[in-house]
């Protein structure tokens, strides 16, 4: 059930207007997208006010005002969910507001620890991105991860924990045995223990125009909110994991035409078996193997794609106007860099007995070894796809979201 119905006016092919969907859809917030060929037109369609400098997008809210071009800060603030922390310090703080991080939120709350959880984008992280999550148990007819996350985030709020959403921090340091973090907005997060729980971000192809086209043509994840703009469109995946099978099938509901744009020779190393024989099912869907993208084409928004298949050394351009990379993601771990906590080469958290591994490492500070899912700084945790060989699922992120909660608890016994 959409928590609020709000009316979005813009242009075609506008990236901010792109920017804004993709937040409204992660966040389960109803919206109409009317589209315009100008500011002009919305004088006509909307409630403007004589003196209002007109601006599109236009976002107009619930009660009537209208928010001309919005940051998607200024729409969380509208719509009253900017919150400043409201306690001097927690016993918890959780850092990603994906699957680890709410499953850690509603166990930590509901049993009695003072819990604030830091998002720095939408509810739901990667999993908030999917269109139907078929394989998370209890959901026989799949959810869509939006709606997972939005229920996540009700049974987090209805044991106690705070959420601070567009947030994360700017600064981080231990002492006194706490966390201290400042936040981008100047607030200041003071906790005893902390669960880092930030996921992966996508992955670029990482060739030239990319970051020109990017929300013009260039999307990055299965683009949920996007699909019904696909009508009509050849629409291409880039990738041939989970995430992308998922796009294919959604958007082959939606566009005439999807391809995928596979680097390896087949998809069943990669692709779940009840995706790849959905796949096979599909008429609409194509599969180009051995085959990436190498050059993208276009003035404002993207027009053609060159697509080389690397076995037979062939490059061919395509017209194309929607493209959809899911090919996976680095952690973001960046501001661990100066911290003790050790990650591997990927950058990824290295937690528990796998930081035994060459003995025990010169930055732990215990006697005992460090508690499974805990890096090496004690009490400081890490959940789900951050972590070192994590598994990369919704089940397992919540299910290391609640098991770093249970070691939270024997930290903090440690610390009275
Ligand atoms: C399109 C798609 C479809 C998928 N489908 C399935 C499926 O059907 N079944 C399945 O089991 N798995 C699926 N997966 C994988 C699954 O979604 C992930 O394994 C899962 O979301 C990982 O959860 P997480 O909480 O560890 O991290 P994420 O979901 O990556 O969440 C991390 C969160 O942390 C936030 N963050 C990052 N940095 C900071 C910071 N510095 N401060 C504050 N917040 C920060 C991010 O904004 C994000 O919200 C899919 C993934 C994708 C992309």
């Amino acid at each position: 059930m959409p928590l609020t119905t709000v009316k979005l006016y813009g242009e075609l092919d506008s990236r901010e207007a792109y920017i804004i969907r993709d937040f409204l859809k992660r966040s389960v917030v109803g919206y109409e997208w009317v589209i315009l060929d100008g500011p002009e037109q919305l004088k006509e369609r909307a409630p403007v006010k004589e003196d209002d400098v007109v601006k599109l997008p236009a976002l107009v809210l619930p009660d009537g005002v209208i928010l001309y071009d919005p940051s998607i800060s200024e729409i969380a603030s509208k719509l009253g969910w900017l919150l400043k922390p409201q306690l001097n310090e927690y016993d918890l703080s959780i850092y990603g507001a994906g699957p680890a991080g709410l499953s850690a939120a509603v166990y930590a709350a509901s049993e009695g620890l003072r819990t604030i959880i830091i998002e720095r984008e939408a509810i739901g992280g990667q999993a908030g991105t999917s269109s139907l999550i078929e394989n998370y148990l209890g959901f026989p007819d799949g959810v869509s991860g939006a709606e997972l996350a939005e229920r996540a985030r009700q049974q987090a709020v209805k044991f106690g924990a705070e959420i601070l959403l567009i947030r994360n921090g700017v600064k981080a340091m231990y002492f006194n045995n706490k966390l201290h973090v400042e936040l981008i907005d100047g607030s200041k997060v003071i906790s005893r223990s902390n669960i880092c729980a930030t996921g992966v971000q996508y992955r670029k192809l990482n060739i030239s125009n990319e970051d020109r086209f990017r929300n013009l043509g260039i999307f990055y994840g299965a683009g949920a909110s996007e699909a019904p703009m696909c009508i009509n469109y050849t629409v291409y995946v880039v990738g041939g994991g989970n995430s992308a099978g998922q796009a294919a099938i959604y958007f082959s509901a939606f566009a005439a035409k999807v391809i995928m744009v596979v680097r390896g020779s087949d998809l069943s190393s990669t692709l779940s078996s009840y995706l790849l024989s959905r796949i096979g099912k599909k008429k609409n869907i194509t599969v180009l193997f051995n085959s990436e993208i190498t050059a993208l084409y276009g003035d404002i928004v993207l027009k053609e794609i060159e697509i080389t298949d690397q076995k037979k050394n062939i490059s061919k351009k395509y017209a194309a106007q929607k493209v959809f990379i899911c090919i996976g993601g680095i952690p973001n771990t960046d501001w661990a860099k100066n911290t003790k906590i050790i990650r591997d080469n990927g950058g990824y958290f290295i937690t528990g007995a796998d930081l035994l591994i060459n003995g025990i490492p010169a930055q732990w500070e215990l006697e005992r070894p460090p508690f499974y899912l805990e890096t090496s700084v004690p009490g400081s945790f890490a959940a789900g796809d951050v972590r070192h060989n994590s598994v990369k699922r919704v089940a397992s992120a919540v299910g290391e979201g609640a098991m770093a909660v249970t070691f939270v608890h024997k930290y903090l016994q440690e610390t009275y």
